[in-house]
Order: structure tokens, then C-alpha cells, then sequence
């Protein structure tokens, strides 16, 4: 049997940053990552952005070259799952029936996409957005002339693609379920905006509408709304967010439902199991104590660092404060907070000189920012959300008075 000191469960934005900081903390045990996907850790934002678009080869997306993880004794063994562990026997098995001993286990497996209810999986054409692998498969349509695409779901990583594949010259419908675009995560003037932009760039964006099926024999050829419509398409691509991955966790016995349960640390209810990322459910201070999951780099990266030390034997809190970031067309989006259960809004600057920030306010006080072209306000403003200040409205409305000066 192969043993680990610690056993690394996903080679993604986690699963990496927490192998690093285990080092950079002084750890000098084995480690071993197991990676589903057969590439050396790489960064997964720019899939939706400037990897489809071409602008960036995937050399430039390796989080770190190949000679770093050698020099720092972190093995890899990619393009292998763990399917199942024994938390009594401290084992993990591979798909590839291999058994791994550990010390301590970190699982990073992030999440998988979530798909239509009844959707052909075999169906060419129709794609999700999360691994290299995926994005090539798009790139590969779209050089053989794919020309007609509809992208189901208006979150960040629909919007994304939808824009790249734009400026790229192919049509563009966005179909959104809800009333608006980013309905979960941001307010109704940022939907707004983003809905404009991209109805300016020739996007055939619907809200409120729902998809009845994706159609066509071995190909995809349209997609059939229940509202009656029908819509051609060559690709459709299918972004309606991610279940996490944490199905051998949880069938371990870790507690959990949407993810995986974890507690300030990052530690699950199974004795010397971690997780972290997109998969690990944990009670947010910026969302008044909720339990949630959050999906961005930030979280990933932050909660590694926190359960590496806590392996370590310093352990600090999990108390990192939320950002992310989006780029569409030529708008750079940057949010600080979480803004979910807002209960007032103030628009600062002029949506439409394309730079202004939303600031969102609970009971007077600033609990998150989205800031478009405006990166001032973003990087002043996270004291605001930090110190949960309680400016005045009018105050924080006035582009004259630097955020700084309100916190
Ligand atoms: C297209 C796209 C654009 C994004 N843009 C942004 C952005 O602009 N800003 C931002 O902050 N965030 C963005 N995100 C989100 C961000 O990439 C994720 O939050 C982050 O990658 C989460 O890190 P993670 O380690 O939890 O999961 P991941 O990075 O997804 O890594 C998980 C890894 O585990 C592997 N795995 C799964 N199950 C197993 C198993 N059983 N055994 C072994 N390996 C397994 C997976 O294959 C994957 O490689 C974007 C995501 C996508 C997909």
C-alpha cells in the first residue's frame, strides 16, 4: 500500500495552494496530490475568458511550472479519482483500485457541472465550462465553423462566454430562467447593466424563460423553450453553476448535504479530513453566520492556507474576506463582500460612463461592493465591508469623497 503524510484530493486551485502552503509553513512530511484531470494544476478563470478567446495559451494558466512541485516534494499522481476512503483505516481508494494510507486528507475536489433535468449527455455539441478538456472541445467547433450557439444560464461564467464568443463573430441567445441575469449573486442594477452590454453587443438575451429541451439526432440543432420557441443553435453550452464533489466524503460519513460540512478550520466531521474550496460548506462571518459555499479563487486559495496551517500545528480561523472578480467585453468587475441579504442599494459614478460601483447596504451598514472600472472604489471599499461602516448614503453616492474617507 502507498502511504502520504498528507493525501491532497484534487489538483485544482485548492488542492495546489494547499500542497504549497504546507510547505511554505514549514511542513517536511509527504505529501501526495490526486488529480482527476490529467494537467498539472491550472488556473480556471480564464477558461470562460481569455483562453477561449484565444488570447492566452495554456502554458500561461499553469499555476506553477512543473520543476516547483518537483523541487518541493509535492508528488502528483494526475488523471486519477479518489472513490472512496475508510476514515477508521485512514485509506483512500483510486479508481484505479490503488489503496493510499494517509495522516491527514485534504479534499479539493471543487464540483462538477450541473445539467439540464433530461439532458442528453451524449449529444454533440452541448458543453460545460470547467476543465481544460471542455474549453478545447468548444475551441475545436467553433474553428469548424460553429457559428449559431445558445448558452443556457445568465451566472458570471454564462455571461463570460457569452461575450467572448461574441467579439469571436459567432450569434449569441442567452436564455436566463429568472428574471435577470446574475439574479443570485449581485442586485438588480448590476443585472441591468450587464443586460444592456450585452444586448449592445448583439447578444439575443431572454430572461424568464425556460428550457424545454436541447434537440437534434447525434448533434445538437436547437433548443426548444417552453414558452414555444425554438432556437437554432450549432453549440449550446450549458451554465447553470455546479454540484459540489464530495460523493466519497460523504459516503464516508462526513456531514454535509450541499458539500461538505466543515468548521472554522476547515476540518470535516471525520477525524483528520480537511475541505476546502467549492465543496466545503462552512459558516460565513460575512454572511451573518450562514453556512455557505462559495465558489471563487479567494475562498479556495484562503482556506487552503487555513487548513495547511492548522496541519501544521498553527492554526488560524477561517475568517477571510470574500472577493471576485469577472471580465466582460472591456468591463473589469470586481466585488468585495457577499451580498446576498441586502437591504438597500446606493449606485455610485454613472452606469452609463461604464465605471460605477453598487454598494450594498444591511441595516445601514456596507456589507459588499461590485465594482465596474472602478478600482479605486474596489480596493477602498473592502474597509468599508471589513469595519462594516455605516456612511451616510448620500456620502457614499458622491464620487467627490474618496471611500477611504467613509471607512
Ligand atoms: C470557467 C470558470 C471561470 C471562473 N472564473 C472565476 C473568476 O473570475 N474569479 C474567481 O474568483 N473564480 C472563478 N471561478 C471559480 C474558481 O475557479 C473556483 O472557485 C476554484 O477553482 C475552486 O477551487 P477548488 O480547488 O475548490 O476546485 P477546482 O479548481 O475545481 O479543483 C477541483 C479539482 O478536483 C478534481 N476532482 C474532483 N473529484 C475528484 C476526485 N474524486 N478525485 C480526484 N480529483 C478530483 C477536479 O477534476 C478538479 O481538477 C471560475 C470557474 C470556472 C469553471
Amino acid at each position: 500500500m502507498d502511504q502520504a503524510d498528507v493525501l491532497i484530493v484534487g489538483g485544482g486551485h485548492g488542492g495546489a495552494q494547499a500542497a504549497l502552503a504546507l510547505r511554505q509553513h514549514g511542513f517536511d512530511g509527504s505529501i501526495l496530490l490526486v488529480g482527476r484531470e490529467p494537467e498539472l494544476p491550472y488556473e480556471r478563470p480564464p477558461l470562460s475568458k481569455e483562453y477561449l478567446a484565444g488570447d492566452k495559451p495554456f502554458e500561461r494558466l499553469l499555476l506553477r511550472p512543473a520543476q516547483v512541485w518537483a523541487d518541493k516534494r509535492i508528488e502528483m499522481r494526475l488523471g486519477r479519482s479518489v472513490v472512496a476512503l475508510d476514515p477508521a483505516a485512514r485509506t483512500a481508494t483510486l479508481d484505479d483500485g490503488a489503496t493510499i494510507a494517509y495522516l491527514h486528507l485534504i479534499w479539493a475536489a471543487g464540483g462538477d457541472p450541473r445539467r439540464l433535468p433530461g439532458e442528453n449527455p451524449n449529444l454533440a455539441g452541448v458543453h460545460t465550462v470547467r476543465t481544460r478538456a471542455d474549453v478545447d472541445l468548444m475551441i475545436a467547433e467553433v474553428d469548424a465553423g460553429a457559428k449559431r450557439t445558445v448558452v443556457i444560464g445568465g451566472g458570471y461564467i454564462g455571461l463570460e462566454a457569452a461575450a467572448v464568443l461574441t467579439k469571436l463573430g459567432l450569434s449569441v441567445t442567452l436564455l436566463e430562467a429568472l428574471p435577470r441575469v446574475l439574479a443570485r449573486v449581485a442586485g438588480e442594477e448590476l443585472s441591468t447593466f450587464y443586460e444592456a452590454e450585452h444586448r449592445a453587443h448583439g447578444v439575443d438575451l431572454r430572461t424568464g424563460v425556460t428550457v424545454a429541451a436541447i434537440e437534434g439526432q447525434d448533434t445538437v440543432s436547437s433548443v426548444r423553450l417552453a414558452e414555444g420557441d425554438v432556437v437554432p443553435a450549432d453549440m449550446v453550452i450549458v451554465g447553470i453553476g455546479i454540484v459540489p464533489a464530495a460523493g466519497p466524503l460523504l459516503a464516508a460519513g462526513a456531514a454535509g448535504g450541499n458539500g461538505v460540512d466543515v468548521d472554522e478550520l476547515c476540518r470535516t466531521s471525520l477525524r483528520d479530513v480537511y475541505a476546502i474550496g467549492d465543496c466545503a460548506a462552512h459558516a460565513s462571518a460575512f454572511a451573518d453566520g450562514a453556512v455557505i459555499r462559495l465558489e471563487s479563487v479567494q475562498n479556495a486559495n484562503d482556506m487552503a492556507t487555513t487548513a495547511a496551517r492548522a496541519i501544521c500545528g498553527d492554526p488560524q480561523p477561517y475568517r477571510a474576506t470574500p472577493w471576485f472578480w469577472s471580465n466582460q467585453y472591456d468591463l473589469r468587475l470586481q466585488t468585495v463582500g457577499l451580498s446576498a441579504g441586502h437591504d438597500a442599494t446606493v449606485v455610485r459614478g454613472d452606469p452609463a460612463a461604464r465605471s460605477f460601483s453598487v454598494i450594498y447596504l444591511k441595516g445601514g451598514k456596507v456589507i459588499a461592493l461590485d465594482c465596474v472600472n472602478a478600482v479605486k472604489d474596489y480596493a477602498q471599499g473592502r474597509k468599508l465591508v471589513e469595519n462594516r461602516s455605516a456612511p451616510d448614503p448620500a456620502q457614499l453616492a458622491d464620487t467627490a469623497i474618496p471611500l477611504k474617507e467613509l471607512a
